[in-house]
């Protein structure tokens, strides 16, 4: 496919990075392999505009894969993170702010009674299924097909994010000894679960899910999907592990736990609760987070974990997130999704879009998608044309069909006018492509 723009300088500093980075990103998806053409080098963000190195604007609507739910440089972040700054960077010892983020992780998430911070998403679930391990003395992890939690060996099966961008089915690395004990199984299954737990009994130490997947594109959990989910694990002896790294804090006050009020046992944060900031975080039952260290004997430690401005950007963030900030997240999100929507009718191309609270993406066809499977039979290339049109007109899609599209409080009428616009050219090159 030929583009009929240009990105220069993000060319030249592309060029430079793939000399010293594998591949030239510090993240696979945004290497733009999926789409093709120039990744772009953004230098500057200012509510829901990033600015590129080429001095070119773009609305953004991945807001770093999430966290920048108040889009970028918020005022009172930004004070918050210079006030900690201000103070040092980190002590390596415990600290008032992490107390504070903890409490404010506890008092909006109910099934949290104790909570750890760590640094990564990939921290958080690693920790959480090591948890899960050690406190039932059990090995297996059933996890399912399309969710992504992290790069944590056992659970890159089937995961989706860049997984399923670049198609890999596994990854080279992961031995058989670290991936035998994980299950796979079909999103939106029930009776595969019940199976799972019949082929291996005693032996499932916890079920990990996605609360609401977004890592296969946004496939919603059917209704009584995790409430089953819930039975199953607490009749069989396992945990249930609700991966709240990209719902938490975004799809209500209390992520999807907000949303359809499943008690799991255990969770995980991270992505909005670290505005910004590598912070993130795992927690649930007072009697399962008491078997970790130094409390109890499982391990888990981190350098930076809890780190005084990460903390501090988190809580800011957090504690700016009130009703009428969920409110108008959600409300720009419907917007977007009928405008979207209406433009890819009007040019009569197959599409689904498929919404989970404020979170969506766009199918590129008519057929329902439950699970990874599904997802996969969308037409690619279209999704490809349609992306390229947009950051022409300076719009900021995920640079992949799998993804889901993240808006924030800063996505005011200018910003939705701006896509609007170019929302029919996008769809027109969507109708035109071909495979
Ligand atoms: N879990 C989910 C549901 C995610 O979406 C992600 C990242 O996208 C992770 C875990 C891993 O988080 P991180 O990239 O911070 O390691």
């Amino acid at each position: 496919m030929a583009y009929s723009y240009e990105a220069p300088v993000s060319q030249s500093l592309f060029d430079r990075a793939s000399v010293v980075t594998p591949g030239g990103v510090n993240s696979p998806v945004r290497a733009f392999r999926a789409v093709g053409g120039t990744p772009r080098f953004m230098v500057s963000g200012t509510g829901p505009y990033l600015t590129d190195a080429d001095g070119r604007e773009y609305v953004d609507l991945v807001c770093s894969w999430g966290p920048m739910i108040l889009g970028h440089s918020h005022p009172e972040v930004i004070a918050a993170v210079q006030e900690a700054v201000s103070r040092g960077t980190s002590f390596g010892t415990p600290g008032e702010g992490e107390v504070a983020l903890a409490e404010e992780i506890v008092a909006r998430i109910e099934p949290v009674e104790q909570v750890r911070l760590v640094s990564s998403g990939t921290e958080a679930t690693m920790s959480a299924i090591r948890l899960a391990r050690g406190f039932t003395g059990r090995a297996k992890v059933v996890k399912f097909a399309g969710c992504y939690h992290g790069h944590v060996d056992a659970l890159l099966a089937a995961a989706g994010s860049g997984v399923a961008t670049f198609g890999l089915p596994d990854t080279p690395g992961v031995t058989g000894a670290t991936a035998g004990d994980t299950v796979v199984l079909p999103y939106n299954d029930l009776d595969a679960v019940r199976a799972a737990f019949a082929a291996h009994p005693g032996e499932i130490a916890c079920v990990i899910t996605e609360a609401s997947p977004g890592n296969m594109g946004v496939v919603p959990p059917a209704d009584g999907f995790n409430a089953g989910l819930k039975e199953l694990c607490a009749a069989n002896g396992a945990l249930y592990i609700s991966d709240e790294v990209m719902t938490g804090f975004r799809t209500s006050k209390a992520g999807w736990y907000g949303v359809d009020g499943v008690r799991p046992d255990l969770m995980t944060f991270g992505k909005v609760m670290g505005g910004g900031f590598p912070a993130a975080a795992f927690g649930g039952r007072g009697d399962v987070m008491a078997h970790l260290a130094p409390a109890g004997p499982v391990y888990q430690a981190g350098t930076l974990s809890g780190n005084p401005v990460a903390t501090a950007a988190g809580l800011a963030q957090l504690r700016l997130l009130d009703d009428a900030a969920y409110a108008k997240i959600d409300a720009v999100s419907a917007e977007l999704r009928s405008l979207v929507g209406d433009a890819l009718a009007k040019e009569g191309v197959a599409h689904t879009v498929s919404a989970a609270s404020n979170m969506f993406s766009v199918f590129f066809t008519d057929e329902p998608v439950r699970d990874y499977d599904d997802a996969k039979k969308q037409d690619v290339f279209r999704f490809t044309a349609f992306f390229h049109a947009m950051l022409e007109q300076g719009v900021y899609l995920p640079p992949s069909a799998f993804e889901s599209w993240f808006v924030s409080t800063a996505h005011d009428e200018r910003a939705v006018e701006r896509i609007a616009a170019a929302l029919p050219a996008a769809a027109r090159a969507a109708a035109e492509a071909t495979a």
